[in-house]
Parts: C-alpha cells; structure tokens; sequence
C-alpha cells in the first residue's frame, strides 16, 4: 500500500557493501524520515498484530533487530529478549553455532528469556540468506519457546531466505 512504497523509497542502497557484488538495503537511511519512521511502526504493529496476536514475548536479532522488538513489545503489552552475538551477554546463557559465508559465529540467549511453551516472535530488519534467522529460531526452541512467526522489515526474494525457515514467516517490503 501507500505506506510501505513511501517506506520503500526511504531505503538506502550501496552496491558493493560490504563487499564487492552485494547490494546493501540500508534501512537507517529511511529512518531518518519522520514519516518513514512512522510508518514502518504502524505497518509492523498492524502485521504483528494480524498474524501473531497471541504472542508472549518478542525476540530481537542483534542488532538492528533491537529498533524493533523492543518497539512491537509496548505496543503488544508484551515483553522482549535479545539474541546477541557470542560474549555480550551476562549470566546463564545457552547457544547456537551457525554457519557463515566464511567460518562460524555463535548466537546467545540468556537461558532465562523464555518460559517453556511461551509463545514466542522473532524479528530483524532483514532476510537474505535466511542463515541469522534460522540459527535464531533454533536457539528459541532449544531454549524451550513455540516459535508462532517471523518478522522482517526487508526481504531479499532472491536469495530464498524463507525457504531454509520452518516457521510462518512475514515480511513487509521485497527485493
Ligand atoms: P542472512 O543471515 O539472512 O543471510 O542475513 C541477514 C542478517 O544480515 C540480518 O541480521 C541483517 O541485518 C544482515 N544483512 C544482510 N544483508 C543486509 C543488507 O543488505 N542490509 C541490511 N540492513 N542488513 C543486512
């Protein structure tokens, strides 16, 4: 609709960042726009609230995944969870490894996030691979969470993201 082609006309794009042959879809470049800003928060609230209105808790990919789940939490009157990169986070922790391009990384989730059989969310501002996301929803269940949807403000169609997912997955604008 008329929202998401304003919001859509906001995204920046960067050919050859951060490497050479990919093109960057920058999503700060549209939240510099108040309106886009606006926008992007009464869509996403209005597709979480559509699809998911059930959920418990909203998880967060590091890190532009925190602009958002924080953000769809109030306005859900739920709360929200990190997923953070190997070594940020304090206390009990419990982890995933997943495969990059080149080598492996680990995500972390603090072993007390999510209640067991809590009805969980997760978002970030892009799918590309669907790798993060993937990697992300595993830590979820191993942490005891009914994963019910995913959430992402950007879709590279492309690259096949969605099809590596074994959940509901949502997006609002595609590339
Ligand atoms: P994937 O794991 O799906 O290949 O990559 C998704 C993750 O990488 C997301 O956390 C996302 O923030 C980041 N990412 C990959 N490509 C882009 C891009 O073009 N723009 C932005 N903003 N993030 C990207």
């Amino acid at each position: 609709d008329d929202k998401l082609e304003y919001i859509k006309s906001k995204i920046g794009t960067f050919p050859d960042f951060p490497k050479k042959g990919i093109v960057f879809r920058d999503i700060f470049s549209a939240l510099r726009d108040p309106t886009a800003c606006k926008y992007l928060k009464e869509v996403l609230v209005q597709l979480v609230k559509e699809k998911c209105p059930n959920a418990e808790i909203i998880v967060g990919l590091e890190s532009r995944g925190f602009l958002f789940n924080f953000m769809v939490a109030t306005e859900l009157g739920i709360g929200c969870a990190p997923v953070r990169k190997k070594g940020k986070l304090p206390g009990d922790l419990i982890s995933v490894e997943y495969v990059l391009e080149y080598g492996k990384d680990i995500f972390e989730m603090q072993a007390n996030a999510i209640k067991p059989g809590q009805k969980v969310i997760i978002v970030d501002d892009l799918l590309a691979t669907g790798g993060s996301l993937k990697a992300a929803i595993e830590l979820v269940r191993k942490a005891g969470g009914n994963v019910i949807g995913s959430f992402v403000v950007l879709e590279l169609e492309d690259l096949h993201g969605r099809d590596k997912l074994d959940c509901d997955v949502y997006s609002l604008i595609k590339y």
